[in-house]
């Protein structure tokens, strides 16, 4: 016997809990289904940055590739506005403070990498000012006298990644959204016009038990497994896993209300409300590798030790006070990236009612993803020109 529902989400990290809400909140019958336990995985795991200047990452390899990385920002500036606000629309904390951020400068030439930058920002409409040290330090004196300048946006801050992805989840109970944890998807196949959800669930004696849902639509919320969950569909979902390095350092009184990255360096870090400051910026780790030597994106990636402590030196640079903090923890977690260094985002041409959307900073653009795919699958249109996300850009269709 299978389940008819209206829409089933496929991924319990902060996306698929955000799609769960915003279909429930539009009076969608919704089930949820994740694997392990809900915000798990990266969105339980990430920094908490909610970032809209370009990253390093985006502006290491020159102008030319963050120009491409730029045609995101239609997405940030609505994911900007969609944080602020999601606290009061879900009626509860998501622990979003949007203090700005700073992008810092150690030296001429990266000084001048964010001048192009906000050039480029600027264009698609983000607010960016240029700041010398002296400046950067009126508004930021726990910053070392190693900061020559800096780009400021108004608009960025944190999210606590510990209470966003289960604030909605919640959310989207409360309407109804049905959630169904350690239960995985194993097929997803058309069945006339609607999609046939295979489930496996692992019970409490430990024993599974299989269930199918058939559905309108299929939202693809699966993270680093996006590329698995394509192949159920015969499509090429194209991501690259990646694994990175985060450590937090221990408790003190608040002294950086801003998040801080560097143009020069992998970096970012802020204080949350409890004290401790979160440290990373894309430090890599290894990702474990399966007897064939695939990646094995199930299983804890390899911590690198080099990365750790380049990470807290570059911390430690730029703002100094950090030195005579210990670290308390440091971990390692899974995300993806595109070749293009853009989401993959919105619906799968030939696979009408899939949706998905992953890559990149995608705890920022969390809210946003939820809001387009959830108006796309209800027949609105979207006030984001969606074709530089196509999902299948790269190829990838096996067969309709
Ligand atoms: C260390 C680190 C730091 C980061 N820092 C930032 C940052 O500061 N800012 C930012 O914007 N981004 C950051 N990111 C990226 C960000 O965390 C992710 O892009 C984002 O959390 C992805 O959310 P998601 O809900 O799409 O995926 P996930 O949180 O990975 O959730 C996907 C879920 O799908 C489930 N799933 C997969 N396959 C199946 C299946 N077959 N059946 C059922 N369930 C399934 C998984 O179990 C998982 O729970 C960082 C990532 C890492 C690892």
């Amino acid at each position: 016997m299978s389940t008819v529902v209206d829409s089933v989400v496929v991924g319990g990290g902060l996306l698929g809990s955000a799609l769960a809400w915003m279909l429930a909140r539009d009076g969608a019958d919704v089930v949820l289904l994740e694997r392990d336990q809900l915000n798990q995985h990266a969105s339980g795991q990430n920094a908490g940055s909610l970032h809209f200047q370009l990253e390093y990452r985006m502006v290491e390899h020159g102008l030319e590739a963050a120009r491409q990385a730029a045609e995101a920002m239609p997405l940030h500036l609505d994911a900007a506005d969609h944080w602020a606000r999601l606290g009061d629309e879900l009626g509860e904390s998501v622990g979003v403070v949007q203090n700005g951020g700073l992008m810092l400068a150690e030296n001429a030439e990266q000084a001048a990498v964010l001048e192009r930058k906000a050039e480029l920002e600027r264009s698609w409409g983000l607010d960016v000012t240029l700041l010398d040290g002296d400046e950067v330090r009126s508004i930021a004196p726990y910053l070392s006298e190693s900061v020559v300048a800096a780009a400021f946006c108004p608009l960025e801050g944190k999210a606590d990644t510990r209470r966003a992805g289960p604030a909605l989840a919640r959310g989207a109970k409360r309407l109804g959204a049905s959630i169904l944890t350690r239960t995985k998807v194993t097929a997803i196949e058309r069945d006339g016009l609607l999609w046939r959800v295979e489930t496996s669930s692992v019970d409490a004696d430990g024993s599974s038990t299989a269930r199918s849902f058939h559905a309108q639509t299929v939202m693809l919320a699966g993270g680093v497994w996006t590329s698995e969950l394509g192949a159920m569909l015969d499509v090429h979902l194209s991501t690259i896993p990646l694994a990175l390095t985060m450590s937090v350092i221990a408790k003190t009184p608040s002294f950086i209300p801003h998040l801080v990255q560097h143009a020069g360096t992998r970096l970012s870090l802020k204080q949350s409300s409890d004290g401790t400051v979160l440290v990373g910026g894309g430090w890599p780790a290894r990702l474990a590798t399966d007897a064939d030597g695939r990646p094995d994106l199930s299983a804890r990636p390899h911590l690198i030790q080099e990365s750790v402590a380049g990470n807290a030196l570059a911390a430690m640079r730029v703002v100094p006070r950090l030195a005579s903090l210990p670290v308390l923890r440091t971990w390692v977690g899974t995300t993806t990236v595109t070749p293009d260094q853009l989401p993959l985002a919105g619906e799968v041409p030939g696979r009408p009612g899939v949706f998905v959307a992953t890559g990149g900073s995608a705890f920022t653009l969390g809210p946003s993803f939820a809001r387009i795919l959830t108006d796309l699958a209800q027949g609105r249109s979207t006030a984001i020109e969606m074709a530089p996300y196509q999902p299948l850009r790269f190829g990838g269709l096996a067969h309709v």
